[in-house]
């Protein structure tokens, strides 16, 4: 363990990865991985290839160019609706993007044919969640122009819940949106290959739906990263949660009040501290170097019996009851989704690939009951 950086166990990545497409399989579904967690990171994206995972998804096109260069062999998707001004490298980087504006759907037309290439598309609909999406009565017109479109092919329909207001995928959800889907086909004529249903939060749905109806296939980051489903924040049974580390160096550790002494207003980061009092007069206190530019106050939790108090920029604060830290000591913490988005982001924060191990059985391997609410979103 060295600090301070982030440790990447491929293994367990590729093992997730392998295990949740094998449930998925059983009931038909198929898995785009979603790389944007680990900012398209090649060596993870190797191993979900490994895992047996045949589409790797990413929010932004910097990141799918990062994978191509590093020469992972996958099917591309870009889930982000593309930027109008970047259509020529969306067509260029991405063999499918996820759309929901006709302007834009036009120029990705063009952008194709002067490169001599058909893109896929696939039209997200807005299934109640209120971020990207056609509203239902609108994707229908939206579907035939696209279909008609030359330079593109109308590969299918997506939707995504759960992102932006938490709205779960229930049952009567997500038959509506698969009733939805077969009346678009209705009016385009044809068949919809690809019927993207949505992420991580569709773990519970999926393991549990008496049919996935149309859907197939998801889009799949959290739940392979992390092990977790993202309504509730769950572990999933046998998938690993500590696939990735974060580990800090502590830069002071020292017995000090337990409540801040003076006038109290509002800390560097515009916030109302909550001190974590004992009561008592003093206690110990430990620094470790890391902060909101690397991992989220809420986002990590230390997989020792200390306790997180506060964060700055770059420290972060542990109340150390035990006693049990000093100076130089090397603290691990395991990290929420957000912040392993934020350490994979960090230029400060080495990453480091663990070897792979020889196989384990997951049910074997003690297991960290991690559960983050939601302020761990
Ligand atoms: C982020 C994202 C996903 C993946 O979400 P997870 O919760 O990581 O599974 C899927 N689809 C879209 C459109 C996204 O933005």
């Amino acid at each position: 363990m060295s600090a301070t950086c982030i440790e990447i166990d491929l293994s367990r990545i590729e093992g997730n990865a392998r295990t949740l497409r094998e449930r998925y399989g059983a009931r038909g579904v198929e898995i785009a991985a979603v790389t944007k967690g680990v900012c398209g990171d090649p060596e993870v994206a190797q191993a979900l290839v490994r895992g047996g995972i045949g589409a790797l998804a990413d929010s932004r096109l910097d990141n799918l160019a990062r994978m191509r260069a590093a020469g992972v062999q996958a099917e591309y998707w870009l889930i982000r609706p593309p930027r109008p001004s970047q259509v020529e490298r969306v067509v260029a980087l991405a063999d499918v993007s996820l759309n929901t504006e006709r302007a834009t759907l036009r120029r990705l037309a063009e952008a194709a044919q002067k490169a001599g290439r058909v893109h896929q598309v696939i039209l997200m609909v807005e299934s109640g969640d209120l971020r990207e999406g056609f509203l239902p009565a609108e994707v229908a017109r939206a579907a035939e122009d696209a279909a008609s479109l030359p330079g593109l092919h109308l590969r299918g329909l997506g939707t995504n819940l759960v992102c932006l207001n938490g709205v779960i995928p229930t049952p009567e959800v997500m038959s509506a949106f698969s009733a939805l889907v077969e009346e678009v086909e209705g009016r385009v004529g044809r068949r919809m290959e690809t019927v993207s249903g949505g992420n991580s939060g569709n773990h519970g749905w999926i393991m549990s739906a008496a049919s996935p109806g149309r859907v197939n296939p998801l889009r799949i980051g959290e739940a392979i990263l992390l092990g977790r489903e993202s309504t509730r924040r769950r572990a999933i049974p046998g998938l690993a949660q500590d696939a990735f580390t974060v580990v800090g160096e502590v830069i002071e550790a020292r017995d000090k009040p337990s409540v801040p002494t003076g006038e109290v207003g509002l800390n560097a980061l515009g916030r109302r501290p909550a001190a974590a009092s004992v009561g008592d007069a003093m206690m110990r206190r430990a620094i470790v170097a890391l902060g909101e530019q690397d991992v989220t106050l809420h986002g990590v939790r230390p997989r020792i019996p200390v306790e997180v108090v506060g964060i700055c920029g770059d420290q972060l604060v542990l109340a150390d009851r035990a006693g049990r830290l000093h100076v130089g000591d090397a603290v691990a913490f395991d990290v929420s989704y957000t912040a392993l988005l934020r350490a994979m982001t960090s230029p400060y924060l080495a990453k480091r690939y663990l070897p792979c191990p020889p196989a384990e059985a997951p049910e074997d391997r003690v297991r960290n009951p991690l559960h983050f609410g939601a302020e761990g979103l």
